[in-house]
């Protein structure tokens, strides 16, 4: 029987059994897709929040001031991709100068660090590109950038590591509580855990309800964004927020931390929690919106859209703790900040489980550390023939929109967690991240995926959920009189 079963592979769950890897504790990651992060944290702004944004006294104003702080030795350890690019919150006006002032006392007193008011001539020397509108900023040094999903498979690989076992594909149906352990129902068989994590996300009402804890609804709140081309890197580096006003929050035009420009999000209630397409009507209203800081974002340069869905809790903050079913603790709602949160979020919980009188004997084997990548983009001339020479798949380029080669595309897929998707070696190589969209590479990752996994070509998917790129080969098609070509 497991210790601990953790439902839910987002940023959330893998950031806690990492956490629960530094312990002597059989734990066990449970997802319904084929890898981690492909929900909300494969989709949002990728921003690790300054924290001066969230309501003193709320969850959310505490740890994402906290999980801040945690960012730089989390990226030493794993390397993820981080960068502390500093963000603002423009003004245009008195209203919105007012509204720096309180974001201020806000951050102070809930320990956001590097906060201070500028001019616009002070944002604009900083930022040249910046409106000539902006009469106001407030500075955040400590706000950054990061990649959300390989953050989320930076902290599973290294809990693999230190022992955490990950079972993709698996959808928890049902859990039942004996006396002294609970029993998962799910698609692959029964799983016995004596403690049970809900990180599920945008699910997670569904899942706390299923032991009867069925307090709070979650509604997904979505936010579509525009992703730039790299060329448009020049319009900024630091993150711009503009500040609050009646209610909303407007649109961000932010650095991601591979140097693209991301544009959005807005932010609309709606009914489907699966629902992640986007309309160009948003995508209008958004760069509409965005150029308001930065007039040169250009329709043209746009590379793809996409959509991400908060988990808006009725509760209106994270809920986090045992519930009344002993054993069974949720870690819900955990809408922005979210991502920034998620690694002091981990730590409480791992004092939750203290609390509740797990044993937590340290694992002295516990590695904290994870091999970063060798990316052959940006290597020196000399860095690449040395390379090259040690392993000549280093030398072979598949994706050539982000110049990624087949050593980096091998390695991803030899890193402990099972790779069944060309979007799973898209989130750890970024081969088809480009500007074709994998429309070269994608074939030549899965005929990759096929030889080191041993898995058919039609059985690899596109991004999960039997999204088969493939049916069966061309001549088995014509043998059959082309009936099912
Ligand atoms: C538009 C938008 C912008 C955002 N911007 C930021 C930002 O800039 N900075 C920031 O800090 N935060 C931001 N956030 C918030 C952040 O993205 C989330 O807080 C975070 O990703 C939540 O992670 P999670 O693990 O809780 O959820 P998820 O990533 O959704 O993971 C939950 C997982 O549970 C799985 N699951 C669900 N039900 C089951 C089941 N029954 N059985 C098995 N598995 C199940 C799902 O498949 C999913 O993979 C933003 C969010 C959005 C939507």
């Amino acid at each position: 029987m497991l210790d601990v079963c953790i439902i839910g592979g987002g940023v959330i769950g893998t950031a806690i059994s990492r956490e629960l890897s530094r312990y002597q504790l059989q734990v066990r990651l449970v997802e319904k897709n084929e890898d981690v992060g492909t929900e909300t944290t494969k989709a949002n702004s990728g921003i690790v929040h300054g924290g001066y944004d969230a309501k003193h006294g709320s969850l959310k104003g505490f740890f994402s001031a906290k999980g801040n702080a945690m960012y730089p030795q989390l990226e030493e350890e794993l390397h993820f991709g981080y960068r502390q690019t500093g963000s603002f919150v423009v003004a245009f006006n008195e209203t919105q100068e007012i509204e720096l002032d309180r974001l201020l006392e806000n951050g102070t007193k809930n320990g956001a660090r590097g906060l201070s008011i500028i001019s616009g001539d002070e944002a604009r020397e900083m930022e040249p590109h910046l409106s000539k509108s902006i009469t106001k900023a407030l500075l955040c040094a400590t706000a950054g950038v990061t990649s959300p999903y390989e953050l989320a498979v930076a902290l599973a690989e290294n809990a693999v590591k230190n022992g955490v076992e990950f079972s993709f594909h698996t959808e928890v149906n049902g859990v039942e509580k004996t006396d002294d352990h609970f029993v998962l129902h799910t698609n692959q068989g029964p799983i016995e855990a004596k403690i049970v994590i809900n990180a599920a996300g945008l699910y997670a009402d569904r899942v706390s309800a299923m032991i009867g804890e069925d307090n709070f609804t979650i509604t997904p709140r979505q936010g579509q964004y525009v992703l730039l081309d790299k060329d448009q890197s020049f319009m900024t580096d630091t993150v711009i927020f503009q500040a609050p006003e009646n209610g909303s929050k407007g649109v961000l035009v932010t650095p991601t931390v591979h140097h693209n420009i991301l544009v959005g999000p807005n932010s609309d209630y709606i009914d489907e929690k699966g629902d992640v397409a986007t309309t160009s009507e948003v995508i209008s209203r958004i760069m509409e919106a965005g150029r308001k800081s930065i007039d040169a974002i250009n329709t043209r340069k746009v590379i793809r859209s996409f959509a991400g869905n908060r988990a808006t809790s009725s509760k209106h903050d994270f809920s986090i703790g045992e519930t009344a079913v002993k054993g069974f603790v949720n870690v819900a709602g955990i809408e922005s900040p979210g991502l920034t949160s998620a690694p002091a979020i981990a730590v409480h919980v791992a004092d939750i489980l203290k609390e509740m009188g797990v044993e937590m004997v340290a694992d002295p084997n516990f590695d904290p550390t994870r091999k970063a990548y060798q990316r052959i983009a940006g290597m020196s001339g000399s860095e690449l023939k040395n390379l090259i020479a040690e392993d000549p798949a280093y030398g072979r380029v598949i994706c050539r929109c982000e110049t990624i080669s087949e050593g980096e595309i091998v390695d991803a897929i030899h890193r402990g967690l099972p790779i069944t998707s060309v979007d799973a070696v898209k989130r750890r190589t970024r081969a088809g991240m480009g500007r074709c969209q994998g429309g070269f590479c994608a074939p030549r990752v899965m005929e990759i995926i096929s030889r080191e996994t041993g898995l058919s070509m039609e059985e690899i998917e596109k991004q999960g959920k039997g999204s088969y790129l493939l049916t069966k080969r061309t001549k088995d098609a014509l043998e059959r009189g082309g009936q099912d070509a």
